[in-house]
């Protein structure tokens, strides 16, 4: 495979499987038509994700891994990575923070998506899930400083992992977003990616139906929107 554009890489650093693809599928889709190489890190083993009572944990864990590939092939995205980490209880410490500064270093994207970590309320309908605050503050922690100095992890250096600079933030679930992405032409996509989430979604008319109605804005477009920051140094 030829070496990818540095300018045209992208990681999706979510807390579960599922949420980057509800945060940023669309426009991972029309990115991967542009040439974008985009990469997974999914931040916990998806362990409580389940109504069922029957449904033995390890089986779970092994399921959503299955679909949260299955949802990238689907999107254009490229490698799943996965930490191990209890879902429902993400702690941000030093050893999650190094995990992420090592996939940051690995992948050297030029943007990350990842969650808006900023309100504990978003939009007055939601609570944004102690995971997702981890992550996303873990991720941004990661973006900078850390993953940008060599005196942080400096045990990195001796595998080869140098230090690296994101270029830009994209952060979905925000109450503040200024970078609206019409994703009308890959909403199709979207669904079809979330769809492979069989264990979250079991119905899947149900769930196509909910989403092209909740989805669509007044003027019938569908739009991904994030916080966008450009870092300027
Ligand atoms: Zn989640």
């Amino acid at each position: 495979m030829n070496q990818p554009d540095p300018e045209r890489i992208a990681l999706v650093i979510a807390a579960h499987p599922d949420d980057g693809d509800f945060g940023c599928a669309g426009y991972v889709a029309r990115l991967a038509r542009d040439g974008w190489a985009t990469t997974f890190l999914v931040c916990t083993n998806g362990a409580k994700g389940t109504e069922d009572r029957d449904m033995p944990r390890e089986r779970l864990i092994s399921l959503r891994r299955d679909e949260q590939r299955e949802a990238c092939r689907r999107m254009g995205a490229g490698e799943v990575l996965f930490l191990d980490n209890e879902d429902g209880e993400l702690a941000y410490d030093r050893s999650f923070l190094e995990s992420i500064v090592r996939v940051i270093r690995t992948v050297r994207p030029h943007t990350v998506f990842t969650h808006d970590p900023t309100d504990i309320i978003i939009r007055d309908s939601f609570i944004n899930h102690p995971d997702h605050r981890a992550t996303g503050t873990a991720a941004l922690d990661a973006v900078y400083p850390t993953a940008r100095d060599h005196l942080n992890f400096p045990e990195h250096l001796d595998e080869g992992l140098e230090p690296h600079k994101v270029r830009r933030l994209l952060l979905w679930g925000s109450n503040h977003p200024n970078f609206d992405v019409d994703i009308t032409d890959d909403v199709d996509i979207k669904i079809d990616a979330l769809t492979a989430h069989v264990t979250q979604f079991g119905n899947r008319e149900d769930f196509v139906t909910f989403s092209r109605e909740r989805w669509k804005d007044e003027n019938g477009r569908y739009i991904e929107q994030f916080r966008k920051i450009d870092l300027q140094f």
